[in-house]
């Protein structure tokens, strides 16, 4: 749990205007966010930037009240979910699920562990001996929530996670992903183009536009505005 908050956060690309202007947001302790908007309006930008994985060009990124502006990913503590999953190949899914615990050093009987407990969590257990391509895509996803879930991070970063799945599955993900989220009670940005997914998991939505927040509120709220 932690409480997220973007003070002025702005993003310029080397040669480029800026894509995100004094972007203000605050996050409660187990909130869930979800970021909608059109397609090129920076919401990959943001996640990113809070991920670490672009520099801020300005403002600040506070996480329980400390800036971590100039922190690694690594130490933010901070878990994101891709939509093509990022699983490793080769790897079966107990060593992709292991993968992180294995490279910050935690004991085997930790880690064997660890995983039992999350692969039950996610309904993976009878799936740990397979490799990635022997799953399908329902399944994928659960692994690639399993290795986010197991670092037990602070923060979940969501980046259109259901975006590759069919229509049926993607009703069924959105509501494991947020019951899960709920369950665990996990601080999460969660971006989609998907207008009822919005609706659908967010505590609060955050409409963004060429690089601005246009809105913020409850589903209830927004969706009353005529
Ligand atoms: P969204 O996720 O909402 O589709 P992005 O964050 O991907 O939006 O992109 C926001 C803007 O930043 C777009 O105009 C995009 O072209 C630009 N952009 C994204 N990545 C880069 C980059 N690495 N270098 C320069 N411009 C970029
Ligand atoms: P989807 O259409 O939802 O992606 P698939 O048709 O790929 O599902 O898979 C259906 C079932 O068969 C799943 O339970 C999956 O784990 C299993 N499966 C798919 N490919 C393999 C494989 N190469 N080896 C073993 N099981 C597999």
């Amino acid at each position: 749990m932690a409480r997220l908050e973007l003070r002025r956060l702005r993003k310029r690309y080397s040669g480029s205007t800026d894509v995100l202007h004094d972007i203000d947001l605050s996050i409660d302790d187990g909130e869930m966010i979800v970021v909608v908007g059109p397609s090129g309006c920076g919401k990959s930008t943001l996640l990113r930037m809070v991920a670490g994985l672009e520099a801020i060009s300005s403002g600040e990124l506070v996480i329980d009240g400390e800036c971590v502006n100039d922190q690694e990913p690594a130490e933010r503590d901070i878990a994101m979910v891709f939509q093509n999953y990022a699983l490793y190949p080769h790897m079966s899914v107990f060593d992709n699920l292991a993968y992180s615990l294995k490279n910050r050093g935690t004991p085997k009987a930790e880690i064997a562990q660890r995983v039992e407990a999350t692969a039950q969590l996610l309904d993976i257990g009878a799936l740990l001996e397979r490799k990635p391509r022997q799953l399908s895509g329902g399944q994928r996803q659960r692994v690639a929530m399993g290795r986010a879930v197991i670092r037990k991070p602070r923060v979940f970063l969501f980046d259109e996670p259901l975006s590759n799945l069919d229509a049926s599955l993607r009703v069924q993900m959105r509501q494991e992903i947020r019951a899960l989220q709920q369950r665990l009670n996990i601080t999460s940005l969660y971006v989609t183009h998907d207008q009822t997914e919005a609706m659908t998991m967010a505590d609060r939505l955050v409409v963004m536009n060429a690089g601005r927040v246009e809105q913020v509120g409850t589903p209830m709220a927004l969706f009353r505005k005529p």
